[in-house]
């Protein structure tokens, strides 16, 4: 491949070279070895001289945190989260090699992870290489968090670190994690999740030949499961489509994702049975909605049952005055002109495992102008606006540290 003009002047700007270097790194699911990662993370510390600590709260699973501690360390500190790991890819789908980080003529990095979200956790780093540079000082510490197994539920990366000690010691007052692309000019933000449901759906009814009408049977009943669950999607669906100011995450989304049962052609089976991924609104009943879908099951006929696999609801992080730590950064965006579109967050992130244990979070990743093509082929993001997304952190980096409350 020929080196174009462009990726000859961009691939000369230092923190591109960095993105570049982590972008080539394959953490890609599933079984990551994150050794790269650490190898990685280590170089980084050491030119920034600051601290890198490595916590397993579950075996293989690296929580990297790198520190810079603050003057007045016993005041909360902040937490600059981003994962080290990426979704898969479909290589012969992609116009460059995923783990190429190919820069074109238009400054674009093509790379899995450009936008999702190996881009934070550099632009984080770049921004303070900048502070260190200018030898500037913080009143409060910040920890830069760079974990495992985002793409898989977090659950032996995030989700573990906040329940140990070591979480604890940290001390942390406010985070900041993952946001998302926004193609217009607006910079959108997240201060919460809808929280999702798997439901299982069991359908017993009577076996026997396929060439028989007989009664109660197991097809019967599921069609009318689905029936009930695609009814209620449509229902949601028309509601977003009908009122622009709502978005996906206003919404409950469901989608029938699996189909288990059958055994031959021509034997009617004793159980078929299917799973929905539901992800609720905020809001959402929960208890009524619980009620709805077991009154479904008696309708559909004997013996339906339901299994639940439940993510708590979660409360969102105020975006208010009584949050200093929003105050904040609302302070950074203005003055910076950027325009913010606060959202809930479609699907699940890291950030929910902080709120639950009570701390506030914001999900922000500057990417305006851009296609959303986080998990997509050909993944990109311009350089420009990785830039631009460095200058962001360098200047909020220390209004966040010096904040006077709490
Ligand atoms: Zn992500």
């Amino acid at each position: 491949m020929s080196t174009s003009l462009s990726e000859t002047v961009f691939s000369e700007n230092e923190s591109i070279r960095t993105f570049q270097e982590y972008l080539r790194i394959p953490s890609v699911q599933p079984n990551v070895d994150y050794s790269e990662c650490i190898n990685f993370f280590k170089r980084q510390a050491n030119i920034l001289k600051l601290p890198l600590k490595i916590h397993e709260p579950v075996p293989k699973k690296p929580i990297v945190i790198i520190s810079w501690y603050g003057n007045e360390p016993a005041l909360p500190s902040i937490l600059l989260n981003s994962h080290m790991d990426v979704v898969p890819v479909f290589e012969n789908k992609w116009t460059y090699p995923p783990f190429s980080a190919h820069i074109d003529i238009r400054g674009n990095i093509f790379a899995r992870g450009s936008q999702d979200m190996k881009c934070v956790g550099i632009q984080y780093l770049e921004a303070v290489k900048r502070l260190r540079k200018a030898s500037y000082s913080l009143r409060r510490t910040i920890h830069f968090s760079f974990v495992p197994d985002e793409e898989i539920g977090g659950y032996d990366g995030m989700q573990s670190f906040v329940k140990t000690a070591d979480f604890r010691a940290l001390n942390i007052g406010f985070a900041l994690d993952e946001g998302m692309a926004n193609p217009t000019n607006d910079y959108v933000l997240f201060n919460g999740e809808r929280f999702g449901w798997n439901i299982l759906v069991r359908c017993p009814g009577t076996p026997g030949h396929g060439s028989l009408l007989l009664p109660n049977t197991t097809g019967e009943k599921l069609h009318k499961i689905i029936d009930k669950f695609m009814t209620f999607r449509a229902k949601e669906k028309a509601r977003l489509e009908s009122n622009p100011k709502l978005s996906i995450g206003d919404v409950t989304s469901v989608n029938l994702t699996k189909l288990f049962g059958g055994v031959q052609n021509n034997v009617v089976p004793p159980e078929l049975s299917a799973m929905f991924d539901v992800r609720m609104a905020l809001t959402l009943d929960e208890v009524a909605f619980e009620k709805q879908i077991l009154q479904w099951c008696k309708e559909a006929g004997e013996g339906v049952t339901i299994e639940f696999k439940r993510n708590k609801r979660v409360p969102v992080t105020s975006l208010d005055n009584t949050n200093p730590w929003w105050i904040a950064f609302k302070s950074v965006t203005d003055e910076l002109k950027m325009n913010l579109k606060p959202l809930i967050f479609p699907g699940g992130t890291d950030s929910r495992y902080i709120r639950q244990v009570g701390l506030p979070a914001i999900g922000f990743s500057p990417m305006n102008n851009t296609p959303v093509l986080l998990h997509d082929h050909n993944e990109f993001l311009n350089s420009d606006v990785f830039l631009r997304g460095i200058d962001f952190y360098e200047k909020l980096i220390p209004v966040l540290a010096n904040i006077e409350e709490r």
